[in-house]
Order: C-alpha cells, then sequence, then structure tokens
C-alpha cells in the first residue's frame, strides 16, 4: 500500500475544510473513474438508491484497513465510498467524528437487495399493488351485493317506479324488461336474480376479494406460497375473462387481461414456478449470488498498486 494513512482523525476544523485543501494530494486514478459504467436499459438499483439514499459503509471510520478496499477509498482530502445497491463510488470529506477505528467487518455489514433479489422485489410488489387494488373492488361489490341482497324488494320497487316516471316524462309507453341495453340491462339482470343467488354472488365477490388481499401482503413480503397462490388464481380466471372479451370488448378488460397473462408469464419464466428452468432453489441461488461479497468484488475496481 503506497497510500499514507492518516495518523489521526482528523480535527473538526481540518475536515471542514478539507475539500478546499489548497496542495491536495492529486487523484491518481478515482475508483468508479477506470471502467465505464454498463448501461443498463432500467437500473432499479439506481432508481431503489434515488429513493432511499445510496448505501455507504466506514462513513464513521478513522481509518480504512486494505481489505475494506471494496468499501471505501481514501484519495487526497477526500473519501470515495461505494454504495452496496448500485456500486457507484461517492467522494465526501473524510469524517469529522468518526466513531469507530474502521469499517465494519463482512459478515456485519448487511448487503442491501441488488441484482435479481431487487428487481423480484420491485415486480412482486407492483403485482401487490394491483392485487391490493382488485382486492377493494371485490370486496366494496360483494359489500354492495349483500346490502342490495337484504333490501332487494324496496329496491326493486323504487326502481321500477323511477323507470316507469322517467318513460311517462318522455311520453314512453310502459317499462318493459326487454329492449334495455347497457346498465339498465345489467340492472334488469340483477333485479330478476332471487335473492338467495345475489347473497351467493356477493359472498362469492368477498371470498374472492379476500384471496386477492392476501396474495397482495404475501407478494409484498416476497413468499413463494403467494407466488402460487397469484398463480392458480389468476389462471383459473383466464377462461372467464377470454369468455367476458368475447361477449363485449372494452378497454379495460384488455388492459386486465394482458397484465394477467403478463404476470403468469412472470411467475412462470422468471419466479420458476413448479420447478420449471430449475425451480425455486435456482431461484434462491441467483438471488443470493447477486448479493454475495464475490459478486461485489467482482463488481470492484482494483485497488492501487495492484493490476487492473
Ligand atoms: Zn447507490
Amino acid at each position: 500500500m503506497e497510500r499514507s494513512q492518516p495518523a489521526a482523525p482528523p480535527s473538526e476544523s481540518e475536515a471542514a475544510q478539507a475539500p478546499a485543501d489548497p496542495a491536495p494530494r492529486p487523484l491518481s486514478r478515482p475508483p468508479g473513474t477506470q471502467a465505464q459504467r454498463k448501461r443498463r436499459q432500467l437500473d432499479w438499483e439506481l432508481i431503489s438508491c434515488g429513493f432511499q439514499g445510496h448505501r455507504l459503509v466506514g462513513t464513521d471510520a478513522v481509518q480504512l484497513r486494505p481489505q475494506d478496499y471494496v468499501l471505501a477509498r481514501d484519495e487526497g482530502s477526500f473519501r470515495f465510498y461505494r454504495c452496496l445497491r448500485c456500486d457507484s463510488w461517492v467522494p465526501l470529506a473524510r469524517p469529522e467524528k468518526p466513531v469507530r477505528p474502521h469499517p465494519p467487518d463482512r459478515d456485519e455489514i448487511v448487503v442491501p437487495k441488488r441484482g435479481k433479489a431487487l428487481r423480484d422485489r420491485v415486480v412482486l410488489r407492483l403485482i401487490a399493488v394491483d392485487r391490493a387494488f382488485h382486492f377493494v373492488v371485490l370486496v366494496a361489490l360483494g359489500i354492495g351485493v349483500l346490502l342490495f341482497a337484504a333490501h332487494e324488494a324496496s329496491l326493486r320497487d323504487a326502481y321500477y317506479n323511477i323507470l316507469a316516471d322517467l318513460q311517462r316524462g318522455v311520453g314512453g309507453g310502459p317499462v318493459q324488461d326487454s329492449g334495455h341495453v347497457g346498465i339498465l340491462r345489467d340492472l334488469d339482470r340483477l333485479f330478476s336474480l332471487r335473492s338467495g343467488a345475489l347473497r351467493e354472488v356477493g359472498a362469492g365477490l368477498l371470498g374472492y376479494g379476500l384471496l386477492e388481499g392476501v396474495e397482495a401482503v404475501g407478494l409484498w413480503y416476497a413468499k413463494r406460497w403467494a407466488e402460487y397462490l397469484t398463480f392458480i388464481s389468476t389462471v383459473v380466471l383466464l377462461p372467464l375473462e377470454i369468455y367476458e372479451l368475447n361477449e363485449r370488448i372494452s378497454a379495460l378488460k384488455v388492459i386486465g387481461f394482458v397484465i394477467n397473462i403478463a404476470v403468469v408469464v412472470y411467475l412462470l419464466y422468471a419466479k420458476r414456478l413448479f420447478g420449471l428452468r430449475g425451480g425455486g432453489r435456482i431461484d434462491d441461488e441467483l438471488r443470493a449470488r447477486d448479493m454475495s461479497w464475490e459478486t461485489i468484488e467482482a463488481a470492484t475496481p482494483p485497488p492501487p498498486g495492484r493490476p487492473d
């Protein structure tokens, strides 16, 4: 190591002036400037750091040891810190009030989610938000239908009275169930159901809504069982969705159908359900690999004095 380590922690006034030091040591080859950063189309690590800030280690350490070259490097009056999530190097003034002699050892550091682990979490949480939306809509519909079933008789009378008044108002004949289109046809259908059948429909909506809620919670916490539950509950309804699209097509239905197909393909292909492409074991290994110290070291520029 040719670099000299500071003999003592810099005093507060020294540290405050550090960046404006009139004669700083020239920066040899600051880390992060040796190779061009690989450009990725969608850098989840950078996006995540944008929200949560870089994950830097050793910002409170007096001195860096040789093995800390992966985490931080002293260059001139700066200390370059490596973000453990996005691999960026961030130059900061040396710590003003260091509280520990050196950065923590690797087994003390919790590596943030990165690589596949981070990507999986983002996608699963997007699906969880979609399922939470289903939960809210289905539970509201279910409660609405159950309330409707409880007061069906009086609501039906009011509905047909209003319709009859409206029709008289525009000079039409008596109310006829047939000939209605759109929402009126749906309402006619609803009123023609027995209240027993209505209660079944309401219970079904509530039940499916709760299932979507359970999926949302499980997916948010990246539980494997939630991936299976989501896969099964989505696939089971695909034939119904195709039937519905065949009956009456709408932009909302098409979007919902495309999302569900994408979820099924993602779970099968990327999450390797049912043992596909090596199954859950490979899935776990790939996530662990992207968060391992070996991967982090491989993405680290060599320390000064060691050939590239
Ligand atoms: Zn970062």
